[in-house]
């Protein structure tokens, strides 16, 4: 297991580092499988691992149109926090966090998990009685939350303008302390390599082009690799949800794509040793280890499947983090990337059996799917291994909106109503 000991480190340096074993197969497509997973982002891939670790079902493909890391898996600002309002999001998404806890030694991989906080700052006393109000709601159901007050706060926080002069003064901030960041990429390594050794095939370079059926079952897909049976399918390809579902004849589906843009400047001292949130408007924003402040803000606003952003929202996300941070002003921006999002009506996600027989689906992860991996992997394992959900995503499975019984996560979550 200790693949990359300081041992082993050592032999392959004196090697010329010519006999690593890669850290995934690439094997060609089996002509059946038990369960495909359409999408190999940070969801397919993690679902992928729970199924072989925790069910024993290891005849399993990840089928993934590009390369591993080339969705939003690869695009994201890496935040993970499970600081929501309902008693549903938030005993979910800190079950993630747990997972995250022990995920690198899960794994055997270091996705640079770092607990170094999450902190929300509220412009007035009316935002201020808001984010208590939803500190508490986290800690009645087992999370974590402290408030802080301006002087904490500037002791936290240093270069933040705490002025009377500033544009949207602070009145105070809500905490949580164990949540963070990891490193997105080694995320889908990760998932990969570990369900790779489990005998998990792993697919690149493999479209999704149709869906075979059997009256209304599927059993199987037909790709750019060719036609692979499979006794379940399950879909998971976030901001190609609606595109991927219309090739099963699902024409209709709660979920709207958007372009989501995400922001890198060059390399500071150390600035910012926590995650910081802006409630002045919408901005997020922390220090990676290479010393790059990583960040974005809102959607662009309009429906798209294009991987890159516009010039407004550029301008608009620079203004907010001047705005709270001026001396960041002369600070040169060096990359910038969009992602495709997929975003629910109610802003929560979906994990459910069906639309059609045989089939499963994993999406509406909206601008927040990335601290959801492990646990969207492991609920989505579970339902396709048992035909039921989890009771931690029964509140999210697809008929809630036939229901009328909407998970609407208004607390710190997506807001479709805005876009
Ligand atoms: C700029 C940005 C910032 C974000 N910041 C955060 C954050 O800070 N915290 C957070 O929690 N979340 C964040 N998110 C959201 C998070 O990244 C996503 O919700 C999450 O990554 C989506 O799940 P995924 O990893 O499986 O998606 P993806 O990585 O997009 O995986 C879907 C895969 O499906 C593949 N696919 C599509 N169609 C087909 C087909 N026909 N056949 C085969 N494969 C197909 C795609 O190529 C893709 O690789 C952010 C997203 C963006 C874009």
């Amino acid at each position: 297991m200790a693949e990359y000991s300081a041992l082993s480190l050592l032999k392959h340096a004196w090697s010329g580092n010519r006999d690593w074993r890669p850290a995934w197969r690439k094997p060609e497509p089996k002509p059946s499988y038990d369960v495909v997973i359409v999408g190999g982002g940070g969801h397919g891939l993690a679902t992928a691992h729970y199924l072989a670790k925790e069910h024993g079902i290891t005849n399993v493909a990840v089928l993934e149109k590009g390369w591993l890391g080339s969705g939003n898996i690869g695009r994201n600002t890496t935040i993970v926090r499970s600081n929501y309002l309902l008693g549903e999001s938030i005993r979910f998404y800190d079950f993630s966090v747990k997972l995250w806890e022990d995920l690198a030694q899960d794994l055997n991989y270091n996705v640079m998990f770092s607990q170094r906080g999450v902190l929300n700052l509220a412009h007035s006393p009316g935002q201020a009685d808001d984010f208590i109000r939803r500190g508490n709601a986290m800690r009645h159901d087992g999370g974590d939350a402290v408030w802080l007050n301006r002087d904490a706060i500037a002791r936290k926080v240093p270069g933040l303008d705490l002025s009377g002069s500033a544009r949207f003064p602070v009145v105070g901030g809500l905490l949580q302390p164990r949540a963070g960041t990891a490193r997105h990429d080694a995320v889908a390594w990760g998932f990969a390599r570990a369900a790779d050794r489990r005998g998990v095939d792993i697919i690149e370079n493999c479209e999704v082009t149709g869906f075979v059926r059997d009256g209304e079952r599927i059993t199987g897909v037909t790709t750019t690799r060719g036609e692979i049976a499979a006794k379940k399918v399950a879909v998971a390809v976030a901001g190609s949800t609606g595109r991927v579902m219309k090739l099963a004849g699902i024409e209709r589906l709660p979920i709207e794509s958007h372009v989501l843009q995400a922001f890198v400047s060059e390399a500071l001292k150390p600035f910012v040793d926590t995650v910081v949130t802006f409630g002045g408007g919408h901005l997020y924003m922390s220090q990676s280890d290479k010393g790059g402040l990583v960040f974005g803000g809102n959607l662009d606003g309009y429906n798209s499947y294009a991987q890159r952003g516009n010039l407004p929202v550029v301008e608009e996300v620079m203004s907010e983090m001047v705005a709270l941070f001026p001396g960041l002003a002369r600070v040169r921006l060096l990359r910038s990337w969009g992602g495709v999002m997929d975003m629910s009506m109610d802003g929560s996600p979906i994990i459910t059996t069906g639309p059609l027989p045989g089939m499963y689906l994993n999406t509406g992860w909206c601008y927040g799917g990335f601290k959801a991996t492990p646990a969207s992997g492991w609920c989505f394992a579970w339902t396709i291994a048992k035909d039921e959900p989890h009771p931690l995503n029964a509140p999210f499975t697809l008929d809630r909106f036939q229901r009328g019984i909407l998970t609407d996560e208004k607390g710190q979550g997506a807001t479709p109503q805005l876009h």
